[in-house]
C-alpha cells in the first residue's frame, strides 16, 4: 500500500502529556522518513475507558496517517515538500 515506507521504521509510544479528548484518547506525529521512518504516538492514560480504549478504537488509523506522512516525504524534520495551506489540508484531511 506504501511501496516508499522506509523497510526501517521506529515507533515510540508515551504518554501523552496534555488532554487528549479533542484527539479521542490518541495524538502522533511524523518526525522524520530518512534514512528511517521515526514516529511518535503519545496515549492518553485519562481517557473514559482507560489507556486502551483509544488503542483499540484508532491507534491503526494513528499509525496509517503516519505511515502516509513518512511514506510521501512530510515529516516534521526533514521533508521535501512545502507547507502550503493546500498541502496541509489535503495531507491533514481538513474539510
Ligand atoms: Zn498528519
Amino acid at each position: 500500500m506504501l511501496p516508499t515506507l522506509p523497510d526501517s521504521l521506529v515507533i515510540q509510544v508515551l504518554q501523552a502529556p496534555n488532554d487528549t479528548s479533542k484527539v479521542l484518547g490518541v495524538t502522533s506525529r511524523a518526525d522524520s522518513n530518512d534514512p528511517k521512518g521515526e514516529l511518535v504516538v503519545m496515549l492518553s492514560t485519562s481517557y473514559p475507558g482507560g489507556m486502551l480504549a483509544p488503542v483499540r478504537e484508532r491507534l491503526a488509523i494513528v499509525i496509517y496517517h503516519e505511515f502516509h506522512h513518512i511514506a510521501y516525504g512530510w515529516t516534521m524534520t526533514n521533508s521535501h515538500l512545502s507547507n502550503s495551506v493546500l498541502r496541509v489540508a489535503v495531507n491533514e484531511g481538513w474539510q
